[in-house]
């Protein structure tokens, strides 16, 4: 099957006084329509920046985008308006997100006004049946952000990146500011209405439980890079890279289960300023050898459809 999304040696590179962040660095996959795309990591490891860049919220610095078999690497501002009619993100904090002084109906109707040239009563038509669809009473239409919980916050976000009809959405962390007994509610509905319109998700999160539950397949990154990708059940039956193995090992895996973890590495993530060639993960892994600190692990295909970059990888899983 044809990929939605095929994102090829990405790079994402910002210059900062005391040198240049390599905040995605060399970041190579693919999406097939109707998927979800589970991206996880600890705070700094990039992942919210692949999804932004992804997207063109900011531009790549190398490599190359393909959505829907056309390369979007480089958009005018004309087809970068299309995009945002199939591309579109969900926030992870909806109160920061939504505009305090616009209604929910005001906030809902917004992308339609400023993307469609929908006139008054299409808009009420897709508002309302948009409202129904994620779960928001009609009594709300007049309320304002402030006055609403989060899940109904978020449910607004989630609102209003559907109601062009996208069908590709980028989720960043969309749960993750939530109560813990709002948060399967809003996966739940998400994953409904993937179902319903073959959306496909990115979903970008630090929260390995939320990651499991909702994702097909699985990228870990670690400062920038892709230390391990493979589908969901794969990797956390396989999982083979020294850092997935101890990300994974600070969670209870019984469903979801909505503690918060403690990842239990020696160090904190290095710096993505000027890396140094080599292992990112070299400082903080217990099986560290000279070459790590040498040379950087290629990306390999270690069992069908699972990439891992580790030199070790084979010698330290028997395989
Ligand atoms: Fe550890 Fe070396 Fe593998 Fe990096 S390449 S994860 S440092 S064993
Ligand atoms: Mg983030």
């Amino acid at each position: 099957r044809e990929p939605i999304l095929d994102v090829r040696h990405l790079k994402k590179y910002f210059p900062v006084a005391a040198g240049v962040v390599h905040a995605v660095d060399d970041v190579t996959f693919t999406i097939e329509k109707g998927k979800t795309l589970g991206v996880v990591g600890e705070s700094g490891c990039g992942k919210s920046t692949l999804g932004r860049t992804i997207l063109h919220l900011q531009e790549s610095t190398a490599g190359q985008i393909f959505f829907e078999g056309q390369d979007i690497t480089h958009v005018n501002r004309k087809e970068l308006s299309q995009l945002r009619r199939k591309m579109q993100i969900i926030f992870q904090d909806p109160f920061s997100s939504l505009n305090p002084r616009m209604s929910l109906y005001q906030s809902i109707a917004e992308p339609l006004r400023i993307m469609t040239d929908a006139g008054e009563e299409e808009i009420k038509q897709r508002v309302y049946e948009t409202m129904k669809i994620v779960g928001l009473a009609e009594r709300y239409v007049n309320t304002y952000p402030h006055e609403l919980d989060g899940g109904r916050r978020q449910r607004i976000g989630i609102a209003r990146a559907l109601i062009i009809n996208p069908s590709f959405i980028v989720c960043d962390e969309p749960v993750s500011a939530l109560d813990v007994s709002i948060q399967a509610q809003i996966l739940n509905l998400m994953r409904d209405i993937q179902d319903e319109r073959q959306l496909t998700y990115i979903f970008v999160t630090h929260d390995l439980s939320v990651v499991k539950y909702i994702s097909d397949d699985i990228m870990v990154m670690y400062l920038g890079q892709t230390v391990e990708k493979a589908a969901s059940n794969e990797l956390f039956e396989y999982r083979l890279h020294p850092y997935t193995k101890a990300l994974l090992s600070a969670v209870p895996l019984p469903d979801i289960d909505h503690e918060k973890k403690h990842i239990e590495l020696k160090g904190e993530i290095t710096s993505p300023i000027n890396p140094k060639p080599g292992c990112r993960f070299a400082p903080r892994c217990p099986y560290a050898a000279d070459v790590c600190f040498r040379t950087t692990p290629a990306h390999e295909e270690v069992r069908p459809n699972h990439f891992v970059s580790c030199h070790r990888v084979r010698e330290l899983n028997g395989l």
